[in-house]
């Protein structure tokens, strides 16, 4: 680097390392792989790369840290966004947990291609937590590189932002940089290793503690460090719980059980699988972590996964999220029972679970289908008629919702004015038979008349309804697009995706391309349809 760098904005960032300054650090400073043990983290730095160079970042991200687009545009941005420059104030570190892969416990994980910058405070005083993607290996990076390709880190900063925008809770997205070196992998795992462009992604959350970091310190027996953790979380993320005690830490699970109902209904909403729900992957405030092999539903069916490690078992299908959730709480309600020692008020808290998914998915497809609220069984009839309806032929759930929006409750359907509404949410035009056809016209007049016992006149339901199903999705088609041309050195597309997300629930004229359904050359193409956890 040259001597005289300008100061830039970049050196205003505030600095307010809570996490390595409360919890206890890894003494040995070499990065070498190994087990760590009693620490939540080992000091590393990034690696240096030749040549960073912008793709694309998120002028609303940036806006969290008070950088404006022309701090972003700089050269020293891409710099330390990189990992090449380490600002005053920076203590870079990989964290240290475990967790369950594919429902076995899989031992000491922690970060092996992410590295913890530091965390900021900005000019509203939210704290911020700076996150490398792919900035080389640490303690705990066991028999792989830490690095990072362009195809999964573009995936990854499209996707937090668009879900950030659909109203989803997520980590952010700040930069994707281009390192200007190459990284190898075997993408379909068939003994082709192949060079693919290196990126890093800098994520942003208020904190990026996983299920699995208090899950590895109750496995080990490190009881005290274990209850370090639980108290800097609440103290740091829930200080409105009040000081750690046992109570407090019931009401925290509960407000943890809670906040991860509230994701998984979103996601269900706008049509989003995970694809790895490890318990290393749940973040501990509720936000959608880790992008990787996710996909979003194009046509609706709930036995979904776009991952094809899990193309088997399918436990992280659409449908099961729900179900893996509370399966992910029970894994940290054993993590904290030693620090609670009774297991009735972990039972209720999960209970909260339960209830607070129904309630909360009961709501939001009421808001879906554009009612006042969910007026109890009838309404579960109806709902659970459609989705019966939405499974039987290749529907588009996106495209189906923008269109139901549309209809005049003062209409009676006949099926040719149903076929009519829908035919642009077909995948398969000759599945759709005329028996079919009848039966969601059925459906559909029976759903305008529950429509007619609400107040609501169409112009504001239909208003309603487009501010919760969104025009806009990250289809997975789009992406790899995107990805095709940023690895050509094109990076319009990704921009014009991301101008796109920011508002997913407008509809944008000249965008309409973006809403249309899977065209017939993406069904089987990796990185439309499947994809590998390689990345
Ligand atoms: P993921 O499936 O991305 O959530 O990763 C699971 C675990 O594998 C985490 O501990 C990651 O840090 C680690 N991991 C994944 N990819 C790499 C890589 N390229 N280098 C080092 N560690 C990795
Ligand atoms: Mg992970």
């Amino acid at each position: 680097m040259s001597a005289h760098i300008q100061k830039s904005r970049l050196d205003d960032l505030k600095f307010d390392n809570r996490f390595v300054g409360v919890l206890p650090a890894d003494p040995i400073a070499d990065n070498h792989r190994r087990q760590v043990t009693a620490a939540c983290y080992s000091r590393v730095l990034p690696q240096i790369v030749a040549r960073p160079e912008l793709v694309a970042f998120s002028k609303d991200a940036a806006s969290l840290l008070d950088l404006s687009a022309a701090d972003c545009m700089s050269s020293e941005f891409a710099e330390v966004f990189a990992g090449n420059r380490t600002l005053d104030g920076m203590d870079p570190y990989a964290m240290c947990y475990g967790g369950h892969q594919f429902g076995n416990w899989a031992g000491q994980l922690g970060d092996g291609r992410a590295i913890n910058l530091g965390e900021i405070i900005n000019a509203r005083g939210e704290r911020w937590a700076l996150q490398l993607k792919g900035a080389g290996p640490t303690p705990y990076s066991r028999t792989a590189d830490g690095l990072a390709v362009l195809r999964s880190s573009l995936r990854e900063f499209l996707c937090s932002e668009a879900m950030h925008y659909l109203g989803v809770p997520t980590t952010r997205a700040l930069s994707l940089i281009r390192t200007g070196e190459s990284v190898v992998r075997d993408m379909f795992y068939d003994g082709r290793p192949q060079a693919e462009p290196g990126a890093v992604v800098c994520r942003l959350a208020p904190s990026f503690i996983r299920f699995g970091n208090f899950q590895l310190f109750a496995a080990r027996g490190e009881i005290e460090v274990l209850r370090s953790l639980v108290h800097y979380t609440i103290e740091t993320d829930f200080p409105e719980l009040g000081p750690p005690s046992k109570e407090t830490i019931v009401a925290w699970f509960a407000e943890v059980c809670r906040r991860t109902a509230t994701m998984i209904v979103h996601w269900m909403r706008v049509g989003f699988v995970h694809g790895v729900m490890n318990t290393d992957n749940m973040s501990i405030l509720g936000l959608t972590i880790d992008y990787g092999p996710y996909g979003w539903l194009e046509n609706y069916d709930p036995d979904w996964t776009p991952n094809t490690t899990d193309a088997h078992g399918k436990r992280y299908r659409f449908g099961h999220q729900p179900q893996i959730g509370m399966w992910n709480l029970v894994q940290l309600a054993n993590a904290i029972y030693p620090l609670v020692e009774e297991t009735e008020p972990l039972e209720q808290a999960l209970a909260t679970y339960a209830s607070t998914y129904e309630s909360s998915w009961q709501s939001m497809m009421a808001a879906k289908l554009g009612f006042d609220r969910y007026s109890g069984d009838a309404d579960l009839a109806l709902i659970t008629e459609l989705i019966e309806l939405l499974q039987l032929v290749e529907t588009d759930m996106t495209i189906f919702y923008r269109r139901l929006a549309e209809i005049d409750s003062g209409q009676q359907f006949n099926a040719d004015q149903c076929m009519a509404l829908f035919a642009n949410a077909y995948y398969v035009p000759d599945e759709v038979s005329r028996e079919y056809v009848q039966r969601v016209t059925t459906w559909l007049n029976r759903y305008i008349e529950r429509l007619r016992e609400d107040s609501c006149d169409d112009v504001s339901r239909r208003a309603q309804m487009n501010t919760v199903n969104p025009k806009y999705v990250l289809r997975n088609y789009l992406a790899q697009l995107a990805i095709d041309k940023a690895e050509a050195g094109d990076y319009t597309l990704v921009n014009e995706l991301l101008e796109v997300l920011r508002t997913p629930y407008e509809e944008l004229p000249n965008s309409e391309a973006f809403a249309g359904k899977r065209p017939d050359w993406a069904r089987e193409r990796a990185g439309c349809s499947m994809l590998s956890c390689s990345s």
